[in-house]
């Protein structure tokens, strides 16, 4: 399987890296959205949130996440996201948080 989340887990695709622990990793999304667009992934591969039942990793990556936010100074407020499968707007089949702010930001979903 050819998966680029898990190339930059294993260290073998280039990422900017900022936060790890031996379980989760975080790096700067490619093409960010907002000022702050941190991506918090599973080193091991899980296809999605569907997937996820790994009660223990699931906290893991929120803490990664709420790490995140703190680590960039977004105590005016953020956002997390995860999409998931192809209703969801899922484009990277491994496992992500999105943790995007440093903006004020719209609303959740376009109405
Ligand atoms: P999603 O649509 O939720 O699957 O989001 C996938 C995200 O991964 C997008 O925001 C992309 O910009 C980001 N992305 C794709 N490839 C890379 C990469 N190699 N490094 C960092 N971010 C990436
Ligand atoms: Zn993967």
């Amino acid at each position: 399987m050819d998966c680029i989340f898990c190339r930059i887990a294993a260290g073998q695709a280039p990422a900017r890296v900022v936060f790890e622990s031996p379980r989760v990793l975080a790096f700067e999304d490619l093409h960010p959205q907002a000022p702050v667009h941190v991506l918090v992934v599973p080193r091991e591969h899980v296809d999605s949130l569907w997937e996820l039942v790994d009660g223990a990793l699931a906290g893991e990556l929120l803490l990664a996440a709420a790490e995140v936010a703190r680590s960039k100074g977004l105590a005016r407020g953020f956002r997390v996201i995860t999409n998931a499968r192809r209703d969801g707007g899922q484009e990277v089949e491994h496992l992500h948080l999105h943790v995007v702010g440093g903006k004020r930001l719209g609303r959740m979903l376009p109405s």
